[in-house]
């Protein structure tokens, strides 16, 4: 969460005086919210959900991936990325990153095989993936994108938004992320013929709401709906983004500038557009890592729990569904997909997570404490 104050307070009140929480009643401010990040995004289509999980999930609903098929993944990203994919039958294949911390585009190209219908490459902690290999290795192997921008709202590439460059794109607006209504999220196309599949795959129940349509038939699903109480803090929260990106933004490229020469940085994929929340540097063995990030404080990226695959336990134990019928590792026609892991599958992700060390900004940070983080930043390399 970057910030929340009484502007939310104000924006729930009116949906509380209004008396209508419900999105398909009167209320007005997730449709409004859905326009305004469309129009942000520069992007056609908006669903708003209730969590960046539900929105991965509806996005591989909307483009019929189910049992047979693989989903390739990054080794490192929050887990949900993976498990999106056996929610909806299919079999999630872990793939390794390069040093800009996404997922590798060559690895990508090693790792489609006869089965493999999309990969999901993860725009982690605010930083953007190689998309345009990325997008030239997904189309040539014919495999769709969708991209987890879970962790990069407000972010670009090389001048289009995150999330709008795949096929379709996921965002999360949980406690933890740029963007936030406590929990909430959304799901955005350019692809018209996806919108009635993305609608339904968030609210299987939606034409009771809106009306049923004579040329689409509908398929059922865990209802992800969001009310109007996340539409009226998204809609104030969206008005704040762009000043908070541009400051984190300054404050990255300053340290990077500052420390040039210093400290090596990881590459970097867009600098003029990503979110430059986090500063990654990167040693050349984890000990030196540790010592650097133990002087800031800092965090070395293996150290972040969840978001290694080596901690995504229900995955690598193939505790696919809540019921054995319904596991996608127990189902015949997933039988020939790799579905084979181990800890030590990426090796080449850990040793650069654990060579690599992020560095917050934060839009709170004014110029003087930049200053004071750049000196530490040059103490810690000279002590390494
Ligand atoms: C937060 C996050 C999600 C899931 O979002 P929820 O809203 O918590 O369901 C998915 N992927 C990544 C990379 C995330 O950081």
């Amino acid at each position: 969460m970057l910030r929340i104050g009484e502007e939310e307070v104000k924006a729930v009140r009116r949906v509380v005086n209004s008396g209508m929480p419900f999105r398909y009643r009167g209320g007005s401010e997730c449709a409004r919210f859905e326009e305004r990040y469309g129009k942000y995004l520069g992007v056609k289509h908006v669903v708003q959900t209730s969590s960046g999980t539900a929105a991965l999930t509806a996005a591989l609903m909307a483009l019929e991936i189910g049992p047979g098929d693989e989903v390739l993944v990054p080794a490192h990203t929050f887990m949900a990325s993976a498990t999106c994919v056996l929610a909806v039958g299919a079999i999630p294949v872990i793939v390794d990153i390069d040093e800009s911390i996404g997922i590798d585009p060559d690895a990508i190209d090693d790792a489609v095989g006869p089965r493999t219908r999309a990969v999901i490459p993860c725009h982690m902690w605010g930083l953007a993936c190689d998309m345009r290999r990325i997008m030239r290795v997904a189309r040539k192997r014919k495999v769709l994108v969708v991209e987890d921008a879970c962790q990069a709202a407000g972010g670009g590439y090389e001048g289009k938004m995150l999330g709008t460059i795949g096929d379709v794109g996921a965002f999360s607006f949980n406690y933890y992320k740029n963007m936030t209504c406590g929990e909430g999220g959304a799901v955005v196309t350019n692809r018209k013929k996806l919108l009635r599949r993305l609608l339904c795959a968030i609210d299987g129940a939606r034409f009771y709401w809106t009306g049923r349509e004579k040329d689409f038939r509908g398929f059922l699903c865990n209802t992800s709906r969001p009310s109007e109480f996340e539409g009226a803090i998204l809609n104030v929260q969206l008005t704040r983004l762009p000043a908070l990106i541009r400051k984190m933004r300054r404050q990255k490229k300053r340290i990077l500038k500052e420390t040039a020469g210093v400290v090596r940085a990881a590459p970097v994929n867009s600098l003029d557009y990503e979110c430059g929340q986090a500063v990654m540097f990167q040693f050349d063995t984890p000990k030196r890592a540790e010592r650097f990030a133990e002087q800031i404080p800092a965090t070395v990226l293996s150290k972040t729990g969840r978001h290694v695959y080596t901690e995504w336990d229900p995955i690598l134990a193939h505790r696919g569904a809540h019921h054995p019928a319904l596991n996608p590792y127990n189902l015949p026609q997933n039988k020939k997909c790799r579905r084979r892991y181990s800890r030590g599958m990426c090796k080449r992700s850990l040793d650069i997570l654990n060579r690599t060390v992020s560095i917050g900004t934060s839009p709170d940070h004014k110029a003087k404490d930049t200053t004071a983080l750049i000196r530490k930043i040059k103490r810690a390399a000279e002590r390494l």
